[in-house]
């Protein structure tokens, strides 16, 4: 390799590097190149191995029931914010709030180390725009599973967040920010999760509970799982379970999936009727995210909560609801592409 060579890839990698700290630097220069591949970016798995390796601090720190509880609840707590928050508000909008709690649900999502609402909305955007054709960014079809669950993501190509793309947030400069700087709401949350576990350690000795075990369980455990059960909706729920509507695409319904994502997994339901806040149409079909929202929004924190459409009961148009590979049609494609217009509409945010 020539000496512009070794260069040209230091210099790359620089610059991934100081996008782990400000994800918008020379972001404008990934949007505007065409040629980037859809390949594997070593220095970007970084953060992943990381995260992963985390884990294995388990082997010193060891174990308590309060450590382990603590990932669990984070772990739901948090899947509540991918699925409530980053996809079916900011993605979506398929309920309304004021612009304060908006931010607290920006910061809630932020700790689930899925970078920004504004990035995680505009890419899941751009998933149902083009769901399973060549340029969708985590299709199983086009790419393979493991492409889909994990892969995409260390790809240069999927790292910049194209504002342009999602006017009716980028204009909320408290977001912008959030988005800018991904790394800070997670690592004030691994601190406080430290201090909390010597808190515990030094007021209730008894519970045998550490800094470092709230560190690696409540954090670097309860987040991996999370990473993975949110990435299954990516690459199982386009591959794995029924399908109940034609949708152009191969998105399935599991029953499983909805229970680790509480309510995802009815994603068929969802690539078809991307607009509801609910995704579960049926009352068999357990949706806790849906549940916990309608609570919320008892109290006045949201609302307008956005029903079924009852096109959705409409039986003559579906499928048997059998596990077959259904083909895409341009008809439905462009059924797609016209409700995801309508779900993007203008902002229900009061200012
Ligand atoms: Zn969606
Ligand atoms: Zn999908």
């Amino acid at each position: 390799m020539s000496n512009m060579g070794v260069l040209g890839r230091l210099k790359a990698m620089a610059i991934s590097v100081r996008q782990w700290f400000d994800a918008d630097y020379r972001s404008e220069e990934l949007l505007l190149r065409k040629d980037i591949p859809n390949k594997v970016e070593w220095v970007r798995t970084i953060p992943f191995v990381i995260l992963h390796a985390g884990c294995l601090g388990v082997i010193w720190t060891g174990w308590s029931w309060t450590a382990v509880a603590a990932a669990v609840f984070l772990y739901f707590v948090r899947m509540f914010a991918v699925t409530g928050f980053f996809h079916r508000y900011f993605s979506h909008r398929t309920f309304s709030t004021s612009r304060p709690m908006q931010f607290v649900l920006a910061v809630w999502a932020g700790t689930c180390v899925q970078r920004g609402a504004l990035w995680w909305a505009y890419t899941h955007r751009h998933h149902h725009q083009h769901s399973d054709e060549p340029v969708d960014k985590h299709s199983p079809r086009q790419h393979g599973f493991l492409w889909s669950h994990i892969g995409w993501i260390t790809s240069a190509k999927n790292f910049p967040t194209d504002y342009s793309r999602i006017k009716d947030l980028a204009k909320f400069p408290e977001l912008v920010f959030l988005n800018r700087f991904d790394v800070l709401v997670p690592v004030l949350f691994a601190v406080l999760l430290f201090f909390l576990g010597v808190a515990m350690n030094a007021i209730w000795p008894s519970l045998g509970v550490t800094g470092g075990q709230m560190l690696v369980w409540a954090f670097f455990i309860s987040t991996t799982v999370l990473f993975h059960g949110t990435a299954c909706i990516n690459s199982m729920a386009h591959v794995f379970g029924r399908r109940r509507y034609e949708t152009g695409d191969d998105s399935r319904n599991s029953f499983l999936l909805s229970l680790i994502t509480m309510g995802e997994g009815w994603h068929n339901n969802h690539h078809m009727h991307m607009s509801c806040v609910r995704q579960g149409f049926y009352w068999w079909e357990v949706d806790i995210t849906y549940y916990l929202l309608k609570m919320m929004s008892w109290t006045g924190l949201i609302w307008d909560l956005r029903p079924v459409p009852k096109a959705a009961y409409d039986t003559t148009r579906h499928l048997s609801h059998q596990p077959v590979a259904a083909k895409a049609t341009v008809s439905d494609a462009d059924t797609a592409a016209t409700e995801e217009a309508a779900a993007v509409r203008s902002l229900p945010v009061k200012p």
